[in-house]
């Protein structure tokens, strides 16, 4: 019979290594699964300004690389292992990872879901090259870095238009760039973003490549009118990504209440439920469960609330 564990941390980003912390300190040994990108978002970006304890702001995988360490020095381990499948009804619950042997199948009193979602991005190989470097799919995170620059945002629903009025805030121009003809995004949203001196939108227009690779920072974009096929280069010194995020749920289909765009439903921020009911020891913290803020120092706090409401679970059980 396999061991129980008190508690899996599902992720790795600042929610899933908070809730790492908590737990840990607290002694309940919790086992993290790292997924497919170890660290999450924050190891992708550069220079994070915002979040405190860093007055002259900190490298994104510094930060990361901090929380781990502090973590693991309170018993935390880790598995570079993705989970696959997963039985939330079940007692304990049940766990089945990527990793090939025994150790795949884990059992587990409490699940702390912290998977994230993944902003979507073009796909290009030089926008990967130049994350944190000037390509961004975090306009509150990275706005402020583009005062007075020209930027463009790329998207063509109401994700992308705030984004556009946000950032026009810092940019001297931003051109909002949509790959159709119409915009998606809800009439009011689209009159503010044409009505605005400092936007100026562009439809039928596709990014071909992000230029300055060799320089390490956004030159430019090449553009392709996806009409007649010309070619034009913009010059601008960022591009955002305005075409939405995809929360990391494809496992709790069916099992826990999810919404119309894949986020976990959480009742008091962190508690999960099937049918409206609470699931018991399925916890849910970051970005899989919310839409509105995704920023690191909002998931690193539900990652604390998370742990607590696992400590509180795991005594209550005890007795
Ligand atoms: C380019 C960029 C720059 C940013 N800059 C800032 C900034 O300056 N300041 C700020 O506050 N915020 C910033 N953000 C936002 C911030 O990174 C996120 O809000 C934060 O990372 C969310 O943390 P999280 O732990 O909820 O999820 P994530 O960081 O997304 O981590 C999710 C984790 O879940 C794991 N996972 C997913 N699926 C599975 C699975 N099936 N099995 C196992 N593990 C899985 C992943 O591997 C990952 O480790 C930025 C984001 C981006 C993309």
């Amino acid at each position: 019979m396999a061991e129980i564990r008190d508690t899996v941390i599902l992720g790795s980003g600042c929610a899933g290594l908070t809730a790492a912390l908590y737990t840990a300190r607290a002694g309940l040994k919790p086992l993290v699964l790292e997924g497919h990108e170890p660290g999450g978002q924050l190891s992708i970006t550069t220079l994070v300004e915002n979040f405190p304890g860093w007055p002259d702001g900190i490298q994104g995988p510094e930060l990361i690389a901090n929380m781990k360490k502090q973590a693991a020095r309170f018993g935390a381990e880790y598995q570079h292992a993705l989970l696959e499948s997963v039985e939330v009804g079940a007692h304990p619950i049940k766990l089945r990872t990527s990793t090939s042997g025994p150790g795949c199948e884990i059992h587990t009193r409490t699940l702390i879901v912290a998977s994230g979602a993944s902003a979507r991005w073009l796909g290009l190989p030089s926008e990967q090259a130049l994350i944190g470097r000037g390509v961004s799919s975090c306009a509150t995170c990275d706005g402020f870095f583009f005062r007075d620059k020209d930027i463009a945002v790329v998207g063509g629903g109401d994700s992308a238009m705030e984004e556009a009025i946000f950032l026009s805030r810092f940019a001297s121009k931003v051109t909002l760039l949509h790959r159709r003809d119409a915009f998606r995004a809800s009439k009011i949203m689209l009159e503010r973003a044409i009505a605005h001196p400092k936007i100026e939108l562009r439809t039928n227009t596709v990014v071909d490549e992000v230029l300055g690779v060799d320089e390490k920072e956004v030159k430019g974009l090449r553009l392709r009118d996806v009409k007649n096929g010309e070619q034009e280069e913009l010059k601008v010194s960022g591009m955002f990504l305005g075409i939405g995020h995809e929360p990391n749920t494809k496992m709790f289909v069916g099992q826990i209440d999810l919404d119309d765009e894949g986020y976990i439903k959480t009742t008091n921020n962190v508690f999960t439920t099937r049918d409206g009911a609470i699931v018991p020891g399925v916890y849910a913290c970051g970005d899989v469960q919310d839409r509105r803020y995704r920023q690191a120092i909002t998931a690193a706090g539900s990652g604390c609330m998370a742990a607590l409401e696992v400590e509180k679970d795991l005594e209550e059980r005890r007795h």
